[in-house]
């Protein structure tokens, strides 16, 4: 199996934030990344038998230091990823500029993808709204980037059989969760990371033996939690 790495922020301001990774850990696992594993952008994974275990590496929601800090580390290893922004939240504090995102789209190590319009939970959106979004944070995205926009990462990793049809219909060539979903092509499950990630968790992480195993507990989890409740919500801190 394949294993999708999710990041969100590189930097080292708030050590509480359960999704922030340290630049030095960051490059600590990309060093181990280029010496041990192939690294292949997310599109490729698509095409190649999950055999052969590949890894690709995502950002989600558009933070700016995915630019100033991410980008540069991944350039020093020659690693691609794929950046999911949330198409309304681009110009806001902290999230990349549109003069911003146009330069990481121009970079040949960077794929953009959408994450929605407004980071929603898809799963409580009438389809009428769930249309939009789609269609909308693509049409926007495109615009600025001038440039296609056929992959999606679901905001929470939320997802069902309903949304996952919609996304093909609304021009998703893929589609991403985190766990949720069947894992067909627009729930493909991806690998959260976060600040608890020491190098040992990591490399368990980057083997599709570990996802296999966390993807069934979380599913598991989620199946006995109702939905929407504040303890559910807490399972989705590092989506
Ligand atoms: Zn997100």
């Amino acid at each position: 199996m394949h294993s999708v790495l999710v990041y969100h922020t590189i930097n080292r301001s708030d050590q509480s934030c359960p999704e922030m990774i340290s630049p030095e850990r960051f490059e600590q696992q990309l060093s181990w990344l280029a010496r041990n594993r192939k690294v292949v952008s997310l599109s490729e994974t698509l095409m190649r038998n999950s055999k052969e275990s590949l890894v690709a590496i995502t950002f989600d929601d558009g933070y700016r230091d995915n630019l100033t800090t991410a980008l540069p580390l991944l350039e020093k290893y020659q690693l691609p990823m794929t950046l999911f922004v949330v198409a309304g939240f681009v110009g806001r504090e902290n999230y990349l500029s549109e003069d911003e995102l146009r330069e990481m789209a121009r970079h040949p190590l960077v794929t953009i993808g959408s994450h929605g319009l407004w980071h929603r939970h898809f799963t409580n959106l009438s389809a009428k709204d769930a249309r939009l979004e789609l269609i909308e944070s693509r049409r926007r995205l495109r615009n600025l980037i001038n440039d296609q926009v056929d992959l999606l990462a679901w905001p929470y990793g939320e997802c069902n059989p309903e949304l996952e049809t919609l996304s093909g219909q609304c021009g998703y060539r893929a589609s991403w969760s985190v766990w949720k979903g069947s894992n067909g092509a627009h729930s493909r499950w991806r690998v959260p990371l976060g600040s608890r990630d020491n190098l040992l968790r990591f490399i368990a992480k980057a083997s599709g033996v570990y996802a296999l195993t966390e993807a069934k507990w979380h599913r598991l989890k989620n199946a006995r939690l109702p939905k929407a409740s504040p303890a559910s919500t807490q399972t989705l801190s590092y989506e």
